[in-house]
């Protein structure tokens, strides 16, 4: 068969490679690892989060949608420590991508690359089974945000070594602007020091490390048992009414809110929901204004603001 131009032009296309096209695809598990992958690497990558801010990480379904994703993916970014061990492990194993099979290329466990908190001595099923492997809820303090950072951007220019340039910069221009940031937010912060609080459930012992709170009680009796009655009544009686109990009782927005109201109207410690990743609350559409709004609410709460 003879073969006219356009014929061979049309061979000649299909045969070459896509590499010109290359976008690397970031499945994350968590809102703030594919915003993070995203401020990283812009438009090299195309990211996707199995979850939202108003959903609990700890528990979601494993919807097909979400299979087809994974079978996609070239990087798989999960907190990990076992957070999302009610529904990764099916996910990854029905999506049938060996590459991003934990100890893969394509797959980074970011509580791996932090100093993990809250690691337990041994594990007592009666203290609940939420966090055996430690707290996973890492991505609270930004320093951690800045560990993470520079693994993803390392695993990136692994897995498309030909933008390997591109993501070191991207990953040096973030942690530019995240360094400048964090200044200003430790500045800001210094007045919650010695703060006293009470969580919903220990979502927040990063945050509470890095600003040096102190958290004297959980309104869930252990962690991952919603709260209840006995446990709140203890709590109150605990922390007394004339609201120097504590400083602030926190959640997070998919919380149920009625637990901290109930405390606040009783002890008078004002209640404020804080968001736990980007887009937990109107305010925090990015990584940046994540942190921006949660001092922000914090200052309020614990009538510091301004001083
Ligand atoms: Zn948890």
């Amino acid at each position: 068969m003879r073969m006219n131009m356009k014929n061979i032009v049309i061979l000649v296309l299909l045969c070459l490679p896509f590499t010109a096209q290359a976008e690397l695809k970031v499945f994350a598990c968590e809102p703030e690892w594919s915003a993070l992958a995203e401020e990283i690497a812009g438009d090299l990558v195309k990211a996707t989060s199995a979850t939202h801010a108003m959903q609990d990480p700890h528990y979601i379904e494993a919807r097909p949608s979400l299979i087809s994703k994974v079978r996609k993916a070239d990087l798989v970014v999960c907190s990990g420590a076992q957070l999302e061990i009610g529904w990764l492990p099916m996910l990854l194993s029905k999506a049938n991508n060996p590459r991003v099979l934990p100890g893969k290329d394509g797959f980074l466990e970011a509580s791996s690359v932090v100093p993990r908190l809250g690691v337990p001595e041994n594990i007592d099923r009666a203290q609940g089974d939420m966090h055996p492997q430690g707290n996973p809820h890492i991505q609270m303090n930004p320093h951690n945000i800045a560990r993470v950072a520079q693994a993803m951007g390392e695993r990136m220019a692994l897995l498309d070594p030909e933008n390997a340039q591109r993501y070191a910069s991207g990953t040096r221009d973030f942690l530019e602007r995240w360094g400048a940031a964090l200044a200003v937010w430790e500045e800001l912060a210094q007045p919650l020091a010695g703060k006293r609080v009470v969580c919903h459930h220990q979502s927040w012992i990063y945050l509470e490390d890095w600003l040096k709170l102190e958290e004297i009680a959980t309104l869930e009796p252990v962690p991952g048992i919603p709260p209840t009655a006995s446990h709140l009544s203890a709590l109150l009686a605990e922390l007394g009414t004339d609201g120097n109990g504590a400083d602030a009782i926190i959640r997070a927005p998919f919380q149920s809110k009625k637990a901290s109201e109930w405390l606040q109207d009783r002890t008078a410690i004002p209640a404020v929901m804080l968001p736990l990743t980007v887009g937990g609350s109107d305010g925090a559409d990015n990584l940046f204004s994540l942190f921006d709004d949660v001092l922000e609410r914090l200052l309020n709460a614990t009538g510091v603001a301004g001083t």
